[in-house]
């Protein structure tokens, strides 16, 4: 159980200046960043390699004004970026904290790709909803174990210490709200403490914590939760027993295409770029192009929990890329037919409600038409046999709500004076989705993981050497 004790003359085996729980994104881009800057940094990690949600990512961050976008002729401005995340929002997300990422992150893909060799490029055969430029910068696999396993390397040649298989389970504070240290169990049952001048907590959020998801989020309580199972919602129970500000506990990014019994991510670009989700009663259920995260719950309130993503052969080149699709392939999630009738029949879904729906979504994109939840479809989105088919359903991916930071991450107390000491980046911190799953615009999640991290680093280390 995670706990906050108050120190008295507290003994730590070893003191380090600066400690990090969490070794996902978060966690190891504030380790770089903090060692840049001449500051020892030494990072806790539950699993015995690290992972984290970031490995079960695509391992998308967006960034805007990169020179992976110049380079493809893309337009963009952190700006730009900054309003998309807000109109996203509905202006609900700390506008610090938005100019933070959102002028940040071209400077951290371009850090990450100069200084440590990850190679990145920009998407640019599809958008993600809500973005108003192509902005996505992704590896070569478009997969998060990719992101993680790079991210590790670059660790380990810049002698960053990790110890894995460690649970921290209590923070030590001093009266003032200094932290002090941690208490750990490591792997063989073992419980020892370490002292540090500064605390980042970077375990993300609690979506691995079934209580609190039914406190928080109980429209998602009984849905797959399809994150890292060790993400408890430490940094969320320390904060509330330490008196932190606590924000958008609600919000989280959920997603409504999860092929299911296989459990695989099915990228939305097979909707963004003109393909529907029917029920298993063959009909259309919403506006799909809203965005992934709002879908889950729709997804989750048809018949049986599922829906079927259907679009055709080109859609599956453009889905192809990523890794977790052609992974759906092999497993033989994905159904084919060589038209209507018979992909209809393949879903096993009444063939004339689908068809009718069918028929009208291809002839309102052949002018450019708008349909009846909203969707606006384009010439370019036009399907044509054979078609796919894949069953999927809506999932919880990551909360967003966490606790409140300021522009250099640091932790909020209810009064807003920040704690001297103590730091919070990726999901551990309240994100900039605002209160709702519908406020999440697509790599929110890794945009407050990796930007925060290297800004919580940078800020803990400036700290420590000042
Ligand atoms: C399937 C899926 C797809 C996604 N795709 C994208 C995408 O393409 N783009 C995007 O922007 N976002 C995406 N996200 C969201 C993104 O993965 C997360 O927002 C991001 O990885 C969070 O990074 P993090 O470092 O905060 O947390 P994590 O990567 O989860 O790392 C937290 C680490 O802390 C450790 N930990 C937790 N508690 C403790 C403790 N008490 N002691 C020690 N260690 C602890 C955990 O073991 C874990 O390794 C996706 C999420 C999922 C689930």
């Amino acid at each position: 159980m995670s706990t906050v004790a108050i120190v008295t003359d507290e003994k730590f085996t070893i003191e380090t200046p600066l400690l990090i729980i969490g070794a996902g994104a978060a966690g190891l881009c504030a380790a770089l960043a903090a060692t840049e800057a001449g500051i020892e940094a030494l990072v806790i990690e539950r699993d015995a390699v690290p992972a984290g949600s970031t490995a079960l990512s695509a391992g998308l961050i967006p960034a805007a004004g990169t020179r992976f976008q110049r380079a493809k002729g893309i337009t963009d401005s952190p700006e730009l970026f900054a309003a998309d995340i807000q109109r996203k929002a509905k202006s609900e997300a700390d506008q610090s904290i938005v100019e933070a990422v959102a002028h940040g992150a071209s400077a951290l893909v371009e850090w990450l790709a100069d200084r440590y060799g990850l190679p990145f490029d920009v998407i640019d055969n599809f958008n993600y909803s809500g973005h108003s430029a192509m902005r996505m910068h992704g590896l070569p696999t478009r997969a998060g174990s990719e992101l993680i396993d790079r991210l590790r390397s670059a660790a380990e040649t810049s002698d960053i210490s990790i110890i894995p298989e460690a649970v921290a389970n209590t923070l030590f504070t001093e009266p003032g709200d200094r932290i002090r240290g941690i208490e750990i169990v490591r792997g063989d049952g073992t419980l020892e403490r370490i002292g540090c001048d500064a605390l980042i907590l970077a375990c993300n959020g609690y979506g691995g914590n079934p209580e609190l998801v039914r406190r928080f989020i109980p429209e998602m309580a009984a849905a797959l939760y399809f994150g890292h199972p060790g993400n408890r919602g430490d940094a969320v129970i320390w904060g509330d027993a330490l008196g932190a500000q606590l924000t958008h506990l609600g919000a989280y990014q959920g997603h409504g295409s999860v092929a299911t019994p296989h459990n695989i991510l099915i990228s939305w670009a097979v909707i963004m770029q003109g393909g529907i989700q029917i029920n298993t009663e063959g009909w259309r259920f919403c506006d799909e192009s809203r965005g992934y995260s709002e879908q889950a719950e729709d997804v989750l309130r048809q018949p049986g929990g599922i829906a079927w993503n259907v679009f055709d052969a080109r859609i599956a080149e453009v889905a192809r890329q990523f890794e977790d699709f052609r992974n759906a392939e092999r497993a033989g999630a994905i159904l084919t037919g060589g038209s209507v009738e018979e992909i209809a029949a393949a879903m096993h879904v009444p063939a004339a409600a689908f068809a009718t729906e069918w028929a009208e979504v291809e002839a309102l994109k052949a002018i450019s038409g708008q349909e009846r939840y909203g969707r606006r479809f384009t010439p370019d989105q036009r399907c044509e046999p054979p078609f796919h088919a894949v069953k999927v359903t809506g999932a919880l991916f990551h909360t967003q709500g966490g606790l409140a930071i300021d522009a250099a991450c640091r932790v909020k107390r209810k009064d807003g004076i920040v704690f001297p000491n103590l730091f919070a980046a990726g999901g551990a911190a309240a994100g900039v989705s605002g209160p709702t799953a519908a406020g999440y615009l697509s790599g929110n999640g890794l945009l407050t993981a990796t930007v925060l991290g290297r800004l919580a680093g940078e800020a803990a280390a400036a700290q420590l050497a000042g």
